[in-house]
């Protein structure tokens, strides 16, 4: 039988640690506030700007909400940007995408400072990733690396293999098991052999955006397998992109969804929002 891997328990003790930490900074007069902005009205993106701003409420940090409306033109969106970008009592800015398609989203990315960039998604901030500098890592890797390492398992000299090169998963995901000193291979939809490749993994990260497509045939024995995908199946149930059924037999440890990867990125954006006063201060000393 695997271990299950509790995202909702490590998510809570990250969460409980930064209040915390917020605490202390309060008491050196700083205080730590996110800007949410929110274009349109899609039900699915209120649901997680909702959860975003409960969690900021809960740590302690000041969240302040822009809900704008679906006909709002690009060149408000990105003044808006511009004004918080300037506005030294704002930390973190998010947009929570998708924005309406008359957006350049590319363009609004590349509006937010990487000082403020909290979603880890700007090219300054993937940048700074990939050569070991201080700065923003995407969220839903940055829980999938501590969901590995708070569960006790080490990374250096392991196989790891991530299914997915998304900018914002597959990719910043490779780059992450590397800095931990795995041996990182990223496959993807021109992978020849995935079978063979996953299968020599002791680490496996599933970011693949295909309901079940993992079963055990892909998995190693003991293997450390994460979900990082969430769908609904036939019975409107939410599912990853591993069969759980089929791997967790096989596997050393396992993710669940729900409650393994999803809950871990709001827990890792509050702690981007946290990390904003180092990294702020590490980019006034190389301005300096
Ligand atoms: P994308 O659709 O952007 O990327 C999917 C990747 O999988 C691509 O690189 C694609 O390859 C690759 N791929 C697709 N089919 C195959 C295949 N048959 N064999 C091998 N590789 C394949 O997805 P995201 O990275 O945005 O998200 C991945 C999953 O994670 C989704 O299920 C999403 O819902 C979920 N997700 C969950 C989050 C959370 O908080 N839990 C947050 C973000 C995403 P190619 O590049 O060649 O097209």
């Amino acid at each position: 039988m695997a271990q299950i891997i509790d995202g909702k328990q490590i998510s809570k003790q990250i969460k409980d640690e930064l209040k915390e930490k917020v605490a202390e900074l309060k008491e050196q007069g700083i205080e730590i506030c996110l800007a949410v902005i929110q274009v349109g009205d899609d039900p699915a993106s209120t649901v997680y700007v909702g959860n975003k701003k409960k969690a900021c409420e809960y740590i302690g940090i000041r969240s302040e909400s822009y809900e704008l409306p679906e006909e709002t033109t690009e060149e408000a969106l990105l003044d808006l940007i511009g004004r918080l970008n300037g506005d030294d009592r704002v930390n973190g800015i998010l947009v929570q995408l998708p924005v309406p398609e008359h957006i350049d989203e590319d363009k609004i990315i590349r509006a937010i400072s990487p000082k403020k960039d909290v979603d880890g998604f700007h090219p300054m901030s993937v940048g700074a990733l990939s050569i070991g500098q201080p700065g923003y890592v995407s969220c839903t890797p940055a829980g999938v690396l501590a969901l590995i390492r708070r569960s006790g398992f080490s990374i250096e000299g392991k196989e790891c293999v991530v299914i997915g090169r998304s900018n914002i998963v597959g990719k910043p995901m490779g780059m992450l098991l590397l800095r931990e000193n795995g041996t990182v291979t990223i496959c993807h939809s021109k992978t020849k052999n995935l079978r063979d490749v996953c299968k020599r993994a002791d680490i496996l990260v599933v970011a693949v955006g295909k309901p079940k497509m993992i079963d055990a045939s892909y998995v190693k024995e003991g293997a450390v397998v994460i979900d990082v995908g969430i769908h609904r199946d036939a019975n409107n149930k939410l599912c990853g992109d591993v069969d759980y059924a089929s791997v967790e037999p096989v596997a050393g440890a396992i993710t669940p969804v729900p409650g393994g990867v999803g809950p871990m990125t709001i827990a890792m954006l509050m702690k981007n929002c946290v990390e904003s006063i180092q990294i702020q201060a590490f980019a006034k000393d190389q301005e300096s």
